[in-house]
């Protein structure tokens, strides 16, 4: 019997949304930041075997809306857990639950839709837990779950056995995407957030996420097994084009280095980047 289905991820911002599908998928495809807010766009990432193929969805961070435009957000965002077949509640499991958390619990309440609670960065010890318990039970407390999972995404600690709970959980169900497809969305905005999310390692706080990353063009090079993807990192400011760059170009260099050695692994090919 072949299982299918789509699993959405919901969490504060930086529980680990973005590690967790990274290391389940074993392919770099979301991009991480230790900024919250990152990705911006529900990036489908399709993992197929020979029993299943599960469609993860990254949302953006759920967070308590502070004005109009969050409520809208969070609404949609809520919405789209009406339609999936299993919802993963991401949280941090060294630290107590906080307001952020809570907040997802409620706005979940009502929902037909199993959620299973991925307690996250279980490698790190617990902050200020009495006893050094932990804090297990108290976000057990906060919804009725159907399972609980404690992991470490970025060591990769217990992820297999959340892989086995999340096939658990679907149910028959149709191949959606051919086999060696990863991703629903177009390779030239996976290759942009590749860049983007280099321009943030690199360039620290000095450069806002309102920077964009066009792909200009993504060709094969005639007779030669090389691509040719020409990418352009627009910035807000004059200002800032000097930090991008760096002294002697120094950083824009290594922005196009280490994006064009993701993006070679990611696209099967030898890149040329400009
Ligand atoms: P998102 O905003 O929920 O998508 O979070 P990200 O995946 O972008 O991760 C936010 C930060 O937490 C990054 O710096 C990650 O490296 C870090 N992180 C994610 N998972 C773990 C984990 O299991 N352990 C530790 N120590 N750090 C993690
Ligand atoms: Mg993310």
């Amino acid at each position: 019997m072949f299982k299918s289905g789509f699993v959405a991820l919901i969490g504060r911002p930086n529980v680990g949304k973005s590690t967790l599908i990274n290391n389940l998928m074993g392919q770099k495809l979301v991009i991480v930041s230790d900024k919250p807010q990152t990705t911006r766009n529900r990036i489908h990432c399709i993992l197929t075997t020979e029993e299943a193929q599960v469609v993860f969805l990254d949302t953006p961070g759920i967070h308590r809306p502070r004005h109009r435009l969050g409520q809208r957000m969070v609404k949609t965002a809520l919405n789209t857990f009406k339609g999936v077949d299993l919802v993963l509640f991401l949280v941090e499991g060294p630290i107590s639950p906080g307001p952020g958390d809570r907040y997802i619990a409620q706005a979940l309440r009502g929902l037909k839709t199993p959620v299973i609670l991925v307690m996250n960065k279980m490698d790190l010890p617990p902050e200020g837990s009495p006893g050094g318990r932990g804090f297990k039970g108290a976000y057990e407390g906060l919804y009725p779950f159907a399972g609980v999972h404690e992991v470490s995404a970025l060591q990769g600690t217990n992820l297999p056995g959340l892989t086995e709970a999340i096939l658990a959980a679907l149910s028959q169900g149709p191949k959606y995407y051919p086999d060696d497809m990863v991703t629903d969305q177009p390779e030239r905005f996976v290759a942009a957030e590749l860049i983007r999310e280099k321009v943030f390692q690199l360039t620290r706080d000095e450069i806002p996420h309102s920077t964009a990353v066009v792909i200009e063009e993504m060709r094969e090079r005639e007779g030669s097994p090389l691509l040719d993807i020409r990418a352009v990192i627009h910035v807000e400011r004059e200002s800032q084009k000097g930090i991008v760059i760096g002294k002697q170009g120094r950083v824009l260099k290594e922005v196009g280095s280490l994006a064009r050695q993701d993006l070679e692994v990611l696209l099967g090919s030898p890149v040329y980047l400009e």
